[in-house]
């Protein structure tokens, strides 16, 4: 990157013209753990994870002078340490999903030749003809966001092997392909000094970090057979409980499927309690419109046509294959054999529906 103003590294605190100047202007390892005149960073370190971890959130810099901007390097340095020390998965992957959608958040307010900087050094080289944005179809379909019908290549312009993106979507690539970068990265193999100097604050956050988890651990769905789910579903619920980012229209999907076997809201809030953007009030907000408690109408899932054209009807079966088989509901009874799997039909939501509302003629 050309630009090296010392905000801008403030910004972007993960390329490489910022580690050149923490090694010329910063301190030593030794002077940024022990000397008072660091405690700030340290400080701040600490939060920024503590932020990731409470608000979902990092906030952006809010430096001008270069020791200012200096300070918060430090404090990117710190919070790499912090999470590396505390050695939670789950508190890694939510730190590093808030680092990497705080970088793209602020560069879609950059200049493009500022965005096009960055995405060349996370390895998404960009040409800007007249203005837009071209990108090689590999790097784009290797962030991609998997499994939406937007992000698919037959749903993009394509000119000789170039795809044609606008700017937030080329933030939202380069927010992918960092938080892939900060994966292989964390945690750190830190040395003693750094375990010493943080190992209390890192407990406390990976305690939190757990007792989160633990909070909303999925331990059964009742009477529901998972083993008779559609691939679909299963797939969209081992995402959710695997950690992983479920896209919005398979969260909208697993929730109403779930809900139409009648497992309680609650029951279903603990499926996305891993996940690294998981927010207690926003998850509740969702399921609680979807299932009807708050919206006064409740969804069914989508039907199969549909799942398709999201992109998330997931290596269908030999069942799904069927030429009748129209909706993972029908597939969930036909699993479940005669007279079983009743409680959707009860409420109208077996089969003919398609992400509408229950008995509302949506
Ligand atoms: S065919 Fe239908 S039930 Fe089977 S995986 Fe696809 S969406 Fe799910």
């Amino acid at each position: 990157m050309t630009a090296v103003e010392p905000r801008a590294l403030a910004s972007y605190p993960f390329l490489r013209e910022a580690s050149r100047f923490v090694k010329e202007r910063g301190p030593t390892l030794e002077e940024l753990l022990r000397d008072i005149a660091y405690a700030g960073a340290r400080g701040a370190g600490v939060e920024r994870v503590r932020a990731a971890l409470e608000r979902g959130r990092v906030d952006p810099p809010a430096c001008r002078l270069d020791h200012e901007c200096l300070a918060e390097m430090l404090a990117y340095i710190c919070a790499r340490f912090v999470v590396s020390v505390a050695g939670s998965p789950a508190l890694t992957r939510r730190y590093s999903l808030m680092e990497a959608e705080r970088a793209a958040e602020m560069l879609r307010l950059e200049p493009p030749e500022t965005v096009a900087a960055v995405c060349e050094e996370l390895g998404l080289p960009v040409e800007r003809p007249g203005g837009m944005f071209l990108m090689h179809f590999a790097p784009y379909l290797r962030f991609a966001v998997p499994n939406q019908a937007e992000w698919k290549l037959i749903n993009r312009r394509l000119r000789r092997g170039m795809v044609e993106l606008d700017q937030p979507t080329v933030c939202r690539l380069a927010q992918n392909a960092l938080r892939a970068r900060f994966d292989t990265e964390l945690p750190l193999a830190v040395p003693d000094p750094v375990k010493e100097v943080f190992a209390g604050e890192a407990r406390a956050l990976k305690n939190e970090a757990d007792a989160r988890l633990q909070k909303f651990q999925p331990k059964e769905l009742g009477k529901v057979r998972i083993m008779a789910f559609p691939p679909c579903m299963r797939h969209l619920l081992a995402t959710a409980q695997a950690g992983e980012n479920v896209p919005h229209s398979g969260r909208f999907a697993i929730v109403a499927f779930l809900h139409s076997l009648g497992v309680p809201s609650e029951e279903i809030m603990k499926a996305f309690a891993g996940s690294p953007d998981f927010q207690e009030d926003k998850t509740r907000y969702q399921v609680e419109h979807i299932t009807g408690v708050t919206s006064g109408t409740e969804y069914s899932a989508p039907g199969c046509e549909t799942m398709r054209t999201y992109g998330i009807c997931f290596e269908p079966d030999s069942l799904c294959r069927r030429e009748w088989m129209t909706h993972p509901m029908k597939y969930y009874r036909v699993k479940m054999g005669p007279g079983k799997g009743k409680r959707a039909e009860d409420r109208g939501q077996g089969t003919g529906t398609d992400g509408k509302a229950a008995g509302s003629g949506q």
